[in-house]
């Protein structure tokens, strides 16, 4: 496929389906694929094309030095660990950079019971400007990788500058988004550079099924099919530039048949799956848990992980996020911080966290030095008094769950270093 778009030829043909089959519902692929081609022809002629003979590896310079901060904070939160101190330095943080969102899905949640549009419609609009960002990108750094989300992040005009920013100060980058705006937006020049410095893109993606995609994104079905259009295209792009595609899916109880079909169309594609089921507020969705057909769909993921398709982590992990099962919850893993620069602490789903301004700190060291006096993130997770009642089971938490295992278990036995490895490969 790379020689004949290095001849000047778009790829033109689809891949074989095996796992999937497509459905009277599902939309022509060859159609689909085509526009596709076409526009990642044409992105691929405004890409920065310099190559880095040891992109896609973890030598690569900045990978490599965002490695050795994550080991460096490996070593000191086992310490803390082993003080009993579960305020740590942060692996990542989530940016929250604007509650704006041109969809509004039907499981779209802030973690606190908010729908981001309906935020924003709210009035809380009020969006950092580039030097803030810029600002609080250097207040982060020691963290090792910044997860871009939002609301809809791709719909910040600054979103070149500030990711040029951060690559500067060597984290390792992600965005969610939901994929509608990105194939057109890399065809600007401004982005030229995203998918060099973008180690993870994450698209969302609930249904193939174009106008079941547009009852749960609530928009019409050109755009819900432009992101299938989109999530081709980077696949193609992956020809010209190293960056992990991840497609991300909610599942709730209307969707679970057109996830096992995304899951085999991510198989068969070679796109890595991320599976999450919902949560409502701060706990899963039992109902959804129960449900036989979504059991059905978790030992298929779980057959698949163990057979060595592409998926967002382990069979071990991926375990405890779709069972929502036995996960230790250490919120201070990350931080997470809202469109207005403040940080919910110690998380964003316990209702009475405390809104800490970052900007009032010279690092983020400072920020959690002050936080900690607040509120003791310590054995925060829990039903007891004082204590957060909550169960998540996004991602996130499995992700804090699994590296505060590892300062508990050791490196080795946690398998913590596979997982990080997987996530920069
Ligand atoms: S500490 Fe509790 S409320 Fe906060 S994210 Fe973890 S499980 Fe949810």
């Amino acid at each position: 496929m790379r020689d004949s778009m290095r001849a000047g030829n778009p790829p033109l043909q689809l891949p074989q389906f095996q796992l999937y089959q497509p459905k009277p519902t599902h939309p022509n692929w060859q159609e689909v694929y085509r526009e596709a081609a076409k526009l990642a022809w044409n992105i691929a002629q405004n890409i920065d094309l310099k190559r880095d003979p040891l992109a896609g590896t973890i030598f690569q310079k900045r990978k490599f030095l965002a490695l050795i901060k994550t080991l460096k904070n490996l070593f000191i939160n086992k310490r803390k660990m082993a003080k009993n101190d579960h305020n740590f330095n942060p692996l990542f943080y989530i940016w929250t950079m604007t509650n704006q969102c041109n969809f509004l899905c039907s499981y779209c949640s802030n973690h606190r019971g908010g729908k981001y549009p309906e935020l924003f419609r709210q009035g809380l609009t009020k969006n950092l400007t580039t030097a803030q960002g810029l600002k609080l990108l250097e207040i982060m750094k020691e963290a090792s990788a910044i997860y871009f989300c939002g609301g809809e992040p791709t719909l910040r005009k600054d979103l070149p500058e500030l990711l040029n920013y951060s690559t500067k100060l060597n984290m390792f980058n992600m965005i969610n988004t939901n994929g509608s705006l990105i194939g057109d937006l890399l065809l600007n020049p401004r982005y030229s550079k995203f998918l060099s410095q973008m180690d993870v893109v994450i698209v969302s993606l609930d249904a193939l099924n174009i106008s079941q995609m547009a009852e749960i994104y609530k928009v019409n079905e050109p755009l819900s099919r432009k992101v299938l259009r989109n999530i081709l295209a980077l696949r193609i792009l992956q020809n010209f530039v190293h960056f992990k595609l991840i497609v991300n899916t909610v599942i709730t109880p209307d969707n679970i048949e057109e996830s096992f079909d995304i899951m085999n169309w991510c198989n068969d594609l070679g796109i890595c799956f991320s599976p999450v089921s919902a949560n409502i507020d701060h706990d899963p969705d039992y109902t959804l848990l129960k449900n036989p057909r979504y059991q059905a769909l978790v030992e298929k993921i779980l057959e698949r992980a163990n057979q060595g398709y592409s998926m967002i982590a382990s069979p071990r992990m991926l375990k405890r996020l779709l069972r929502a099962k036995g996960i230790l919850c250490h919120p201070k893993v990350f931080d997470h911080i809202d469109y207005d620069g403040r940080a919910f602490w110690p998380c964003k789903a316990y209702q009475q966290a405390v809104m800490i301004n970052i900007f009032d700190y010279k690092n983020v060291k400072e920020m959690h030095k002050a936080a900690k006096k607040i509120i003791d993130a310590t054995n925060f997770h829990g039903d007891g008094a004082n204590q957060c009642q909550g169960h998540c089971a996004w991602m996130q938490n499995v992700v804090n769950d699994t590296y505060a295992r590892a300062l508990i278990q050791g490196f080795f036995d946690s398998g913590i270093l596979n997982e990080i490895r997987g996530m920069m490969g």
